[in-house]
């Protein structure tokens, strides 16, 4: 029998959005259309069957899905017509979080970037006017874990793969799922995430959101065409969002859970930006829709 699983939560809640886009435009407005968790218990090492979170949410602003939107996450017309709006059913999964007792920093949420939280989220409570909840200021990013098993094993990371097929490929685990759907991708994830326990590394929270970072006073040149450029289009939107994403190393849950890492306030809830970017707005040829629609960019 090997021994105990070295993570600190007794639970890993493996997280996956999907959200409304279209085809070369990194300055869409997003909008949460899939919410999906998988539960992996590190107490008695097992991925939950019996538990998960699964709900389909209906975008607002652009409630007709694009047509590549449905093409990439299989996700119909009619299931998000008949869903609920992301303020209900993030009312649902705190819900269900209190109905099995996941307690605040007793679990981790785990995503394979750092996606679906900085961005993702972090968008859908600006346009919801919400503030951030503290449950996902932070998480463990898994492809950082997947690129020191990589390196470890001296590898050359693949290209013109996704990531799930590359880690499905070095982990030699088989992804059955269908790509894009948020179930599917987490059901994967917690294998991986089970596999990265099982080889006995030490899983802990690597990332998280701060409201000021020193790199973000550092002007740089946008790129003219950073609105079909996924790169550039992070760049611009580091700048543009209130809360920046940032890698910890030793993160301590006691300290640090919960709170921004920079005032540690708790009134620091990513409605306020606090690094105003005038020279990336000045740049820009025509306004930015992702800024805008949510309210970002002063008049
Ligand atoms: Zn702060």
């Amino acid at each position: 029998m090997s021994s105990e699983y070295r993570c600190h939560f007794d639970n890993l809640l493996i997280l996956d959005f999907e959200g409304t886009c279209e085809k070369d435009d990194h300055d869409y407005p997003s909008e949460i259309i899939q919410f999906s968790v998988c539960v992996l218990n590190t107490r008695d090492k097992i991925i939950r069957e019996d538990v998960s979170f699964n709900k389909y949410v209906r975008p607002v602003i652009n409630p007709k899905l694009t047509d590549f939107c449905a093409e990439l996450t299989g996700i119909d017309q009619d299931t998000i017509d008949n869903a609920r709006t992301f303020p209900e059913v993030y009312n649902q999964f705190c819900a269900w979080l209190k109905e099995h007792d996941f307690q605040e920093k007793r679990f981790a949420i785990v995503c394979d970037s750092r996606q679906d939280m900085w961005r993702l989220a972090q968008y859908q409570f600006l346009l919801n006017k919400q503030p951030f909840p503290t449950i996902f200021r932070q998480w463990v990013n898994l492809s950082l874990y997947y690129r020191q098993d990589l390196r470890m094993a001296q590898q050359q990371d693949a290209v013109h793969q996704s990531l799930i097929e590359r880690m499905s490929a070095f982990y030699n685990i088989p992804n059955e799922g269908q790509a894009h759907n948020a179930m599917d991708d987490c059901s994967f994830l917690a294998k991986v995430t089970k596999r990265i326990l099982d080889n006995g590394t030490f899983v802990n929270i690597n990332e998280s959101l701060k409201c000021i970072a020193g790199s973000r006073n550092v002007p740089f040149n946008v790129d003219p065409g950073w609105k079909s450029n996924f790169a550039s289009s992070c760049k611009v939107l580091e700048a543009i969002l209130p809360l920046v994403s940032f890698r910890m190393r030793d993160y301590n849950y006691e300290v640090n859970y919960g709170k921004c890492h920079y005032c540690f306030s708790p009134e620091c809830t990513g409605l306020e930006h606090k690094q105003y970017p005038n020279y990336v707005y000045e740049q820009l040829k025509e306004p930015s829709v992702f800024a805008v629609t949510a309210g970002l960019m002063k008049e």
